[in-house]
């Protein structure tokens, strides 16, 4: 069996054992780092790491779909895990998708080399580059990064550090001294503690209505060492090279969210003896709309799949694609409750959690805002998918 297909057949295993919980897992707080313990023995980790470095992944032409729908799957089992496994691909794609840069190559490929080979003995990371204040725009970022013993020491504010306590490394965002816009930087995690002993401290736990069992956490960095990333350019170009495959990546929790629920209130109909005919107007109305929209949400998802396969990038049909999404799936989550009746506004219900989880998919890097001025400027090049004439 290939690679791909084997991760998927294990992680549907895996992601119906998690669903078969989902009473449980949706009452969760908190990550619990046995669950990434589990993903990382099916190799979720490895999909993102180029077979060249002892990884699963091809290329962007072969490999997204699979990553994408490995977190797909695992979103019908648990949104909060999927949410917080796909940082890590979108992360990976920062090293792996750049092409190697004129200058500073070598110790580009240096890094590549360890980065990977981190992954390859079971690192797993995330990322904490928002900060308060900033509307998630990297360029605003405040927190300062002072040269030390070859490496950096980091200070600010940092929150929606998704995965905390379960990723061994998180990557980053700091001003340098002098310079006119951040650069990115990575961070050892392993032996943090979080009360302030060595430069990490706890600010404020996550306390969320959707997504609750992230640990995306708020810390305050005191000195906390880092490593620069060696790419010689801007903190944007590395970024704009990854080709809109992280997002992707978030996108498809929230396709799993809308398979599992779509799933879920046809079984509902079926519990209460419902048939095509007995539904009232409104009802069958509303259920439509979500079949409408449910579709929509599955293509234009496929859309920006497909032209990632035909062209190696999809920056314009990925940022299409999650703006789309997330209101959709919004609109989706909203119909579904009211179908289902007051029963909905219960916690025994699972509608009413993934009605808050799907609402984090706007506000996922880029947030709404900053995707909408991103789609403006986009807007520009014209519409991907239109026939010249
Ligand atoms: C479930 C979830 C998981 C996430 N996971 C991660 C993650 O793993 N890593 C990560 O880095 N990020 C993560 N994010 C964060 C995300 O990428 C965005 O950065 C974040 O949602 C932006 O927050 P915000 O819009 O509330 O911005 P905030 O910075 O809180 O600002 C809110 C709004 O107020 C404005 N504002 C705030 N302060 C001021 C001020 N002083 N003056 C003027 N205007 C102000 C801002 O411009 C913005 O419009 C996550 C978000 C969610 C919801």
């Amino acid at each position: 069996m290939l690679h791909g297909e084997r991760l998927l057949s294990d992680i549907r295993d895996i992601a119906r054992g998690f669903a078969a919980q989902r009473r449980e897992r949706q009452l969760r707080r908190e990550l619990d780092p046995t669950d990434i313990a589990t993903l990382k023995a099916a190799g979720l980790h490895l999909a993102a790491i180029p077979e060249a470095y002892g990884g699963y992944w091809q290329n962007a032409r072969v490999s997204q779909r699979v990553q994408c729908q490995a977190i797909r799957l695992l979103a019908q089992g648990d949104p909060s895990l999927a949410l917080v496994s796909s940082m890590h691909p979108g992360m990976m794609a920062l090293w792996r998708e750049p092409e190697a840069p004129s200058t500073g190559a070598a110790e580009w490929e240096a890094q590549r080399r360890a980065v990977f080979g981190s992954v390859v003995e079971g690192a797993w990371w995330g990322t904490i580059t928002s900060e308060p204040g900033s509307g998630g725009d990297i360029a605003r970022t405040k927190a300062r990064a002072e040269p030390a013993d070859g490496g950096y020491l980091i200070t600010g504010e940092k929150h929606f550090g998704s995965g905390s306590g379960a990723m061994t490394h998180m990557v980053t965002t700091a001003v340098r001294q002098g310079a006119d816009s951040p650069d990115w930087f990575f961070m050892d995690m392993r032996n943090a503690a979080w009360d302030g002993s060595n430069g990490l401290t706890l600010k404020t736990p996550w306390d969320a209505h959707g997504m609750a069992a992230t640990n995306s956490h708020a810390f305050t960095f005191e000195n906390y060492p880092a490593t620069r990333l060696a790419w010689p350019g801007t903190w944007r170009e590395v970024f704009e090279a990854t080709g809109g495959v992280g997002s992707l990546s978030h996108t498809a929790t929230f396709l799993g969210i809308i398979d599992a629920a779509m799933r879920h209130m046809r079984e509902e109909f079926a519990r209460r003896g419902q048939t095509p005919d007995t539904l009232r107007a409104f009802e069958k109305s509303e259920w439509t709309a979500a079949h409408r929209e449910a579709a929509l949400i599955y293509q234009c998802h496929e859309a920006a799949v497909s032209a990632l396969e035909r062209n190696g990038r999809a920056r314009h049909e990925a940022a299409l694609a999650k703006a789309n999404i997330a209101l959709l799936a919004e609109s989706v989550m909203t119909r579904l409750c009211r179908i289902s009746g007051g029963g909905a506004y219960g916690r025994s219900s699972p509608l009413g959690f993934w009605f808050e989880d799907v609402r984090a998919a706007g506000f996922l890097r880029p947030p709404w805002a900053i995707a909408a001025e991103g789609l403006y400027s986009m807007s520009w090049a014209g519409e991907p998918g239109a026939l010249p004439l």
